[in-house]
Parts: C-alpha cells; structure tokens; sequence
C-alpha cells in the first residue's frame, strides 16, 4: 500500500503506484520516501509509517507531516517555529538508543517535514 500524503485525500493506493490514484499527488516524498500507512494525528499535523527507498534493505521509519490548525500568521509561524525546534532538538537526542533517531528534516510542497526512525513501541527497553 501508498498512502496518499495530500491532508485533503489521504488515498490509499495499491503498491508500486507512483501517483495517487484519486488526486494525483506524487507518492515518493523528496523521491526517497513512500508512506505505507497513518500512524496518527495531533494537533501539529500527522505521522505515517514509511519505507526509506534509498537504503538497500528498505527499512521503516516515520513521516512527520505539520500541518498546523492553527489559522493567522503570528501563530503559524509561532507553530513552524516550535516544528523546527523540535527537529533540532531530536537530532541531538537521537544520539542516545532509546529515541528515535533524526533521519532527515525538510520542507516540500510547502509543508514541513521530519523523517525520524521507526522504533516499535515493545522493543524500546
Ligand atoms: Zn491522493
């Protein structure tokens, strides 16, 4: 499965598609990432289970979609800020085992965007 990242779609599509089936939208996020499910959803936007595409062994890891409810600028940008904060703030724990983690943090089709690795919950110690 594909899982459409389109906040407004959220199609699943059969494996190996390349775009959405019902809008479109291209599935391989920055060309590297392919979301197989939605892992949850907050205030500060959504998580998917993905698939790392340019490793050999294809490993899981997570999409941290923002997509902030918020509406006005101040706090939009207040909201993109705290994002960001925590990008940061993840790339320097994630040198310790037990969190998750950093693998990438970028902006694409003006959203904002984490990719940290997937740790199921029952193997953390
Ligand atoms: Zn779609």
């Amino acid at each position: 499965m594909s899982q459409c990242l389109n906040p407004d779609c959220l199609h699943s599509n059969p494996k190996g598609c390349q775009f959405c089936q019902k809008c479109g939208s291209k599935l391989r996020l920055v060309e590297r990432y392919y979301a197989k499910s939605i892992l949850g959803q907050g205030g500060f936007g959504r998580t998917f289970l993905a698939v790392d595409d340019f490793k050999p062994s294809k490993p899981p890891c997570v999409i941290k979609q923002f997509l902030p409810q918020a509406q006005g600028t101040a706090t939009l940008e207040k909201a993109a800020q705290l994002f960001d904060q925590e990008a940061q703030r993840l790339e320097l724990l994630g040198k310790h085992s037990q969190i998750p983690e950093l693998l990438a943090y970028f902006t694409a089709d003006n959203r904002q965007y984490l990719i940290q690795e997937f740790i199921e919950g029952d193997t953390l110690q």
